[in-house]
């Protein structure tokens, strides 16, 4: 069985990027991204800490921005409606949760498309659909990053995603599809769950369940890819469980130290390429 680590990945992908960002720097380019952060959640405070951390890293500029949770829908608004006229800023993150009173869908929809490197809005989303490009949420391009990294192909596969949100599930199976798998999308309503997961080459699991998927349910010799991160007796599993699973499938990726390991790297690629979508260089 073959531990599929998202850190090579980054890593990898990352390198690429730090040298193209440097021929960037030598000529005085900041690459600015716009962070949005409402209220008092703590996984998006955190989030927000964490990405203007690693964007610096990278060499990319950082603007944070922090509205307190009474902050009113207009003024959600209105930064967002700022970063989409300041030309230094080439990509922005609106975080999530937003406070409850905030029409967070709203708040998307006035986000410029070009600058919507997380792939959030109706255009961005209708690009991807149509297979005309456009930004593809981060974890979706994260697993195809580790499927391109190990050599996984897809064409032919039966590929089952477990999960059809916006961000990740009906994405991912987009991206499956384009690089001509045979894609089954399950949720909750899906009658017989088991027999579609009988007969998966590929199992890409969104469901935000821990160990849903047991090792008994995989075809020998299949590809899991696990998305899910939860909480299970203190420590942080996938939707798959881990020991079972990597008994039968022939490549597993682990929970932690999967895909959220490359979903940051991700992000940067698609502020890089917002910039050069701008300039007019792809
Ligand atoms: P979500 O919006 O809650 O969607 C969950 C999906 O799972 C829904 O489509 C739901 O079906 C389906 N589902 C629920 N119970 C099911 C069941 N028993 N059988 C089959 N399908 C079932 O979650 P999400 O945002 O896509 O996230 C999914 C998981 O990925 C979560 O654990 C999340 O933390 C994780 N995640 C990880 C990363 C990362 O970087 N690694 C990034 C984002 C999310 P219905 O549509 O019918 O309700």
């Amino acid at each position: 069985m073959i531990e599929l680590l998202g850190k090579p990945v980054a890593q990898a992908r990352k390198a690429v990027l730090l040298e193209k960002m440097q021929v960037l720097v030598d000529q005085g380019v900041t690459i600015t991204l716009g962070i949005l952060l409402v209220g008092d959640d703590g996984a998006a405070k955190m989030y927000a800490t964490f990405m203007e951390k690693v964007a610096k890293g990278a060499n990319f500029g950082t603007e944070l921005v922090e509205l307190p949770e009474t902050a009113t829908q207009e003024e959600v608004e209105a930064v967002i409606h700022r970063f989409n006229t300041d030309e230094r800023i080439y990509g922005v993150l609106p975080l999530m949760p937003m406070p409850k009173h905030i029409d967070s869908e709203a708040v998307i929809g006035g986000l410029d498309p070009a600058k919507d490197i997380d792939g959030l809005t109706t255009y961005n989303i209708g690009l991807v659909s149509s297979g005309k490009g456009g930004y593809v949420p981060c974890t979706p391009k994260a697993c195809m990053a580790i499927v391109d990294h190990y050599g996984i192909e897809l064409a032919g596969k039966k590929v089952v995603v477990l999960g059809r949100s916006q961000v990740v599930g009906k994405p991912v199976a987009l991206l499956a599809l384009e690089r001509n798998a045979t894609v089954t999308i399950c949720h909750s309503k899906t009658l017989n769950l088991a027999a579609e997961l009988a007969q998966a080459d590929v199992v890409i699991a969104a469901v935000g369940k821990a160990h849903m998927v047991h090792g008994s349910m995989l075809k020998e010799g299949c590809i899991v890819i696990d998305v899910g991160i939860n909480e299970l007796e203190g420590q942080t599993v996938g939707d798959v469980d881990f020991s079972s699973a990597s008994e039968v499938a022939s490549a597993i990726t682990p929970v932690p130290g999967g895909v959220g390991s490359v979903t940051t790297t991700m992000m940067l690629e698609g502020l890089y390429e917002a910039y050069h979508a701008r300039n007019g260089h792809c």
